[in-house]
């Protein structure tokens, strides 16, 4: 017999299927690891495949040296999904294999912990067993009566009813000794306290329509505190009980131990956490009891999407809107088109939730894609926070030109001094910065995109990552003629020191990149937060989500701008985003919140919607803007970034393939929107010279033209080139 075998090389650029004969005595199937011989060494690999002959010579060809696990790894499933992730994503096959088993199961590092085990054995009725243990020995009757209920470790039961008790009944045979596998549980001490609700009308027709309408995909748009936990938990229940599994995606930062206890409290067990913080064994355990069926939930983060789970009636993910369900760094994935070749797979359901769904998503439930699903209140009888605007630059013509605008030092001295809590949001992505007018909020915009430029350090540049256009830096506002321009940005550590100036001896927390180094530190922090040890929490976008704060009643916005202009033509729809998630940090509890948000472009429409928490109104005037711009959902911007430690090499590959691009846009008709080849617009990583060809092209092209782009990077392959293709990508740097 022959196996079809993926070698896992390290070497990025080979993609190919070997041929291996399997030899006598040895039983390999579809989906299972193996060992083979690869050139002079040996090397794991995955059978994707069996045939009865090879097309090559198969005296040629060598054997499989064993197969390395008691159990199959990979399901016809996931074979099928390898296809289309590599089709789809352009990724080599192994790339994505190695996504779908724990990491730790690469190179043997495996090591399994086994208990013994005992258990009745089947073969004697209650009336045998009467007969063969004497009335008087009772220990040996007690033992009996609980092994009924199922079986159990070995030592637990020495320990209760001692060695002898046990091993008389193990001498008759009415007791079994085994080995089992003990799995070590993350979390297994969580304090489980059901809390169990009774579902509004609302949840409950969202449950109704989600499991039962006729859409593969429902978008579960419910406001911030209307229960879409609640929804999602009763629609997995009811997908267990037809005897399918579940698959619950939310962003790493929502992993909270207060989450996973919600769902340890109601599926106890059953249920499997996925997540940064779990050591290697744990994670290893945990895929296990999801492979054999022990747990038919898994609750976890992106890379949860590939659970070993069989027969999967419901994907949820939740907080939809998040950029990290965008895998950008190698391999690069979309989690929700997974998701819903899964759910197409099974014939089951996917449900996207979110109170800021991404215009594409909420487009596609306008055009009756995807279900719609709606929670348009609050289960609380409180409303959301109010949200007041500071205009920044009347700040300036008034003299303060401080971090703070007068009205958020008033609120903050009014907050502390009534002994509630304030929470500071700093907005802050990457490295990049823009140029501003700090008089009037004009912004260096691209002249052909209407994109904000991005300014680049390096050569004291502005940048347009859309299109590659350079400008120079300003010395003065086209606009005003202020020369007030405003590059760099204030970091979380300068509001602290003008916070303990402000307030001596209040309690002031930092929490951003540089405090959370260490993992436990994120939780840590917000745990003495919610203790009270401080009354003050200074933070980026990682404070923005999750955690309930009761005694928070300010929530203060130090520079939504920095989100608004960044250069991205998401950066409204993320502002947006943020805005909503931030103020719903405040006011949660019986005390009434308030937001302040600063910014230098009071009248921007963003602020406008986000102010009175209209979705509706922002995705009206957002998309409008799309199609006018030609930006998605209306267009598919195609990457293709080449990098490598020869410059010269990654650029004659990016000029080549350009010419191919371009010969194939002549040749077929439907011209692309945007095309081009340029130095990326961070030209270096980590000694890697990076170059870039961009297009943007019509919607409805995408499949084709990715499948003709794909081809010509094949046919384009060059020594030491690395070259990846992204689509829609998160991040242009
Ligand atoms: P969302 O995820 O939509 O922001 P949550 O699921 O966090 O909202 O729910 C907000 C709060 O309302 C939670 O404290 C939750 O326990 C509570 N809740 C949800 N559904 C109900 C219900 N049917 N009855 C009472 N309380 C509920
Ligand atoms: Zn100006
Ligand atoms: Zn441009």
């Amino acid at each position: 017999m022959i196996c079809k075998v993926i070698v896992d090389i390290s070497n990025g650029e080979v993609d190919r299927i070997f041929d291996y004969v399997v030899p006598d005595g040895l039983e390999v199937n579809k989906g299972d690891r193996v060992l083979v011989p690869f050139g002079n060494k040996k090397l794991e690999g995955f059978c994707i495949d069996t045939a009865d002959k090879s097309d090559y010579d198969e005296g040629k060809l060598k054997q499989i040296i064993s197969r390395l696990d008691e159990f199959s790894c990979i399901s016809e499933e996931m074979l099928a999904l390898m296809r289309f992730m590599k089709e789809k994503f352009y990724l080599r096959y192994i790339d994505c294999l190695r996504l779908f088993i724990p990491g730790q199961m690469r190179g043997g590092r495996v090591r399994e912990l086994k208990r013994l085990y005992i258990e009745l054995s089947p073969e004697f009725s209650d009336e045998e067993r009467k007969k063969m243990i004497p009335a008087r020995a009772r220990r040996q009757l007690e033992l009996v009566e609980k092994l009924k209920e199922g079986g159990e470790y070995l030592s637990v039961v020495t320990e209760e009813f001692g060695a002898a008790t046990v091993n008389a009944l193990v001498e008759k045979g009415i007791i079994n000794k085994t080995d089992k596998p003990v799995y070590r549980k993350p979390y297994d001490a969580l304090n489980c306290e059901e809390n169990k609700v009774k579902l509004t009308a609302s949840q409950q027709n969202a449950v109704d329509k989600i499991l039962g309408g006729d859409k593969t995909v429902s978008l579960l748009y419910g406001v911030t505190g209307s229960g879409k936990t609640e929804v999602y938990m009763n629609a997995i229940e009811r997908v267990l009980a037809q005897g399918k599994t579940a698959i619950m995606l939310v962003p790493e930062i929502s992993l909270t131990p207060q989450m996973l206890r919600n769902f340890r409290a109601r599926f106890s067990s059953g249920v499997a956490m996925l997540h940064s913080g779990l050591s290697q064994g744990e994670r290893y355990d945990e895929w296990k009891r999801l492979l054999t069926g022990e747990a038919r939930i898994v609750v976890g983060a992106r890379s949860a999407v590939f659970a070993p789970l069989k027969n999967v009636g419901l994907i949820v993910i939740d907080e939809e809107h998040d950029a990290s369900y965008s895998s950008e760094s190698n391999p690069r994935y979309n989690t929700c088109d997974i998701a819903r070749f899964r759910a197409e797979y099974n014939g089951g359901k996917l449900v996207l939730g979110s109170a800021t769904p991404s215009i594409e998503s909420f487009l596609l439930a306008q055009k009756g894609e995807y279900a719609l699903v709606s929670l348009p209140e609050r289960i609380s009888r409180h409303g959301m926070p109010r949200i007041e605007i500071e205009n920044m630059s009347q700040e300036l013509i008034c003299g303060n030109n401080g971090i703070f605008s007068r009205r958020l030092e008033a609120e903050l001295r009014k907050t502390v001094e009534s002994g509630n809590q304030a929470i500071l949001f700093l907005n802050r992505r990457g490295h990049s910065s823009f140029a501003m007018c700090r008089k009037c909020g004009y912004i260096a915009k691209c002249e052909d995109c209407d994109v904000t430029l991005t300014y680049h350090s390096v050569d004291n540049m502005l940048k347009c990552h859309y299109c590659g256009k350079r400008y120079k830096m300003l010395t003065q506002c086209p606009e005003c003629g202020s020369k007030e321009i405003r590059y760099g940005k204030v970091g979380t550590q300068r509001v602290v020191q003008e916070l303990e100036k402000m307030f001596p001896g209040v309690g002031i927390l930092r929490m951003d990149n540089e405090t959370t180094t260490k993992k436990s530190a994120y939780l840590d922090i917000l745990g003495a937060f919610k203790a009270k040890e401080a009354q003050i929490l200074v933070g980026t976008q990682m404070i923005a989500k999750g955690h309930d704060f009761p005694d928070v009643t300010l929530v203060g916005i130090l520079d939504a701008d920095m989100s608004l202009y960044f250069s991205d033509y998401r950066s409204a729809e993320r502002t947006f985003q943020l805005v909503t998630q931030v103020a719903g940090r405040a006011g949660r509890s019986d005390k009434e919140g308030l937001v302040i948000l600063q910014t230098y472009s009071p009248s921007h429409y963003v602020y406008r919607f986000a102010k009175n928490y209209d979705y509706l109104g922002f995705f009206g005037k957002e998309n409008n803007a799309r199609e006018v711009t030609g930006f998605p959902p209306y267009s598919t911007i195609l990457r293709v970034l080449m990098t490598g430690e020869d410059d010269e090499a990654v650029k004659t590959c990016a000029k080549n393939m350009f010419v191919d691009v371009r010969a194939y846009e002549l040749e077929n008709k439907h011209e692309f929107l945007f095309l081009q080849a340029m130095r990326s617009p961070v030209a270096r990583i980590e000694k890697n010279y990076r170059y870039q060809i961009l297009m943007r092209i019509k919607r409805e092209y995408e499949a084709e033209v990715t499948r003709e782009i794909y081809r010509i990077i094949d046919q384009n392959k060059t020594r030491g080139v690395s070259v990846f293709a992204q689509i829609n990508p998160q991040s242009m740097s």
